[in-house]
């Protein structure tokens, strides 16, 4: 039987257990419900130590992810003030409440909203994106305050208020 790969254990509340392997770290990091004793989360390891290997492999590969710290400060204090004025502008224009906003190191999304909380979250990544594509971002997620997932309500939302929404998403995902 292989042995248990390192691993690092975060409990929260959830079904049962998930892993996933770091970007760049290559570390194995766990989630777990409480009541998941540990010895089934080892061997459920143990099941997964080939799978864990080949990400691992893969994942030096590849860069890891901003950390918190003063490089992501500095890329703060460029998007906040471009942010801040995209806000203003777009806020009274789509008729939407006023959001709270954060900027945030985020691994692998642009932004994020929480309608109910009328919250949006922007990934610090955006300040090194040009404006026109950071402006897709503010649009899409103010439009989130309006319309919480991605049908047909949305996507009329963005045609009205971005026609071209559709090419800065490409040359943003590319
Ligand atoms: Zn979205």
């Amino acid at each position: 039987m292989p042995d248990v790969p390192a691993y690092t254990l975060t409990r929260r509340r959830m079904k049962s257990v998930r892993v996933r392997v770091a970007p760049g770290t290559g570390e194995v990091l766990v989630s777990a419900s409480p009541r998941v004793p540990v010895r089934r989360i080892e061997a459920f390891l143990v099941e997964k130590a080939t799978w864990i290997a080949a990400q691992q492999a893969h994942a030096v590969t590849r860069p890891a992810a901003l950390a918190p710290g003063p490089e992501a400060d500095a890329l703060r204090a460029i998007l906040r003030p471009l942010l801040a004025e995209l806000l203003a502008a777009w806020v009274p224009v789509m008729g939407v409440p006023e959001p709270e906003w954060r900027m945030r190191v985020m691994r692998t999304r642009w932004g994020s909203c929480n309608k109910e909380a009328r919250r949006v979250n922007f990934s610090v990544e955006l300040a090194r994106r040009p404006r026109r594509l950071v402006e897709y971002v503010v649009v899409h997620e103010l439009a989130h305050l309006i319309e919480a997932n991605h049908g047909p309500g949305f996507v009329a939302l963005m045609d009205r208020h971005l026609p071209d929404w559709r090419s800065r998403r490409a040359e943003l995902n590319r």
